[in-house]
Formats: C-alpha cells, sequence, structure tokens
C-alpha cells in the first residue's frame, strides 16, 4: 500500500487530528473563558466596575485614534497625488486622428529617442510590478490609444507630458482593459506621478514639436 493511503486511512492519524483541533479549540476557548471570568468578577466590586469601564474606554478611544490616523494618511496621499499628478482630461490636450493609431510619428520618436531614458527612470522594471523579466515594452500610462493617448501629450499652452510606462507582458494585458485608475493603487500613482515628472521634464527639454505638433525629424533636432 502506498505510503499516503496507508497515512489517510490510519486510524491513529485521524486522532492526532481531533487532538489537534481540540488544542485550537482550547487555545481559542480558555483565554476568552479566562477573560469574561475576569470581566464578570471584576464587575462585582466597585473598583472593578471602572476598571471595566476604563478598559472600555481605553479601546474605544484607541479605535478612532487608528481611524482617524488612517483617515489622515488616506488625506495626505491624495494631497501629494494632487500636487503632482497631471491633468487626466482628454479636453484639455489637442488629440488628432493620428493620435489614435499605433505607431504614430510622434509614439516612433518617443520609441526612438525615450526608450533608454524611461527605462532608465523606472530602473528596468514594470510600473505596475516590479517584474524586470517578463517582457517589458512601452505602454500608455494615463490615455490610453482608444481615448487618442499618444506617449507624448500635447497641452493646450505647447507642453507636452509623458504618457508612457514600462509595463510587462501580464500588467500590458490588464491595461489595455483598464483606466489608470483601476489599474494602479494610490501608493502607485503616488510613485508613478514623481517618476512621471522626471520623463514630462526630459520630454519638455528639448525641442522634438513644432507648434502645430508634428514631429520635427531627427536630422533638425535643436538640443
Ligand atoms: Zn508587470
Amino acid at each position: 500500500m502506498a505510503p499516503d493511503s496507508d497515512h489517510l486511512l490510519n486510524p491513529k492519524s485521524k486522532r492526532r487530528g481531533t487532538l489537534g483541533c481540540l488544542l485550537t479549540f482550547g487555545c481559542i476557548a480558555i483565554p476568552f473563558v479566562l477573560f469574561f471570568n475576569g470581566i464578570t468578577w471584576l464587575w462585582s466590586s466597585p473598583e472593578g466596575e471602572f476598571l471595566v469601564v476604563a478598559f472600555c474606554v481605553l479601546i474605544v478611544l484607541l479605535s478612532v485614534w487608528e481611524i482617524r490616523k488612517s483617515a489622515a494618511e488616506r488625506h495626505d496621499l491624495d494631497a501629494a497625488i494632487r500636487q503632482i499628478k497631471v491633468s487626466d482630461n482628454r479636453f484639455d490636450y489637442f488629440i488628432g486622428d493620428e493620435d489614435y493609431t499605433p505607431d504614430n510619428p510622434k509614439e516612433r520618436l518617443y520609441r526612438k529617442m525615450f526608450h533608454f531614458p524611461l527605462f532608465e527612470v523606472y530602473e528596468n522594471s514594470c510600473a505596475k510590478c516590479g517584474d524586470d523579466k517578463n517582457s517589458l515594452e512601452i505602454d500608455h500610462f494615463i490615455f490610453n490609444k482608444s481615448e487618442g493617448g499618444c506617449f507624448i501629450m500635447r497641452r493646450a499652452d505647447g507642453s507636452l507630458v509623458n504618457n508612457a510606462v514600462p509595463l510587462c507582458e501580464t500588467c500590458r494585458k490588464i491595461n489595455s482593459v483598464n483606466s489608470y485608475r483601476d489599474l494602479y493603487s494610490k501608493e502607485e500613482l503616488l510613485y508613478l506621478f514623481q517618476k512621471n515628472l522626471v520623463m514630462t521634464k526630459k520630454l519638455n527639454e528639448t525641442k522634438i514639436l513644432t507648434p502645430e505638433g508634428h514631429v520635427i525629424e531627427q536630422t533638425e533636432l535643436v538640443n
């Protein structure tokens, strides 16, 4: 008989299982019983009543303090994101017909000039999961292709905004069917907007688009 089936049919092992359950139950039940007996015992004297009430008040105060602390941390995180996030209103950007097509001139320019800086900023890791092996590629960050999202977004004042992140194959699949708000947690967004600021600065350091938004050919580039 195979060792596994022998183990399953061995009544001794079943007894050990029952004993284990009893021990677990005892470990949980005994402290509860002792706790409630202690409360009952304390409640039988005026001093004990005071101690029980003080203990309950302390627990309530600690809970309120913890809830307020979590809310304050969330508020701080929201404020930090608001300070560094770029507009996610697509009407703040010039979006042309060609922006809806993959591998348009602006995206080709981005791949040519900013592929390595982008990967360097993200330390050659996926912006979502941090994986550095699962075939990283450039993907859209805030606006996806169906919204006219380009790796380079042009604002009304002519300034450029980076809309590209390196993503692994798995995260690219998730990104293709989710908005950036659904894909990233608030902590991740704070990290991404910080990285995006660095890339946005790089985009604006070099004249890569004409005022009309056309790509300036590589030979005409002014550094
Ligand atoms: Zn990933």
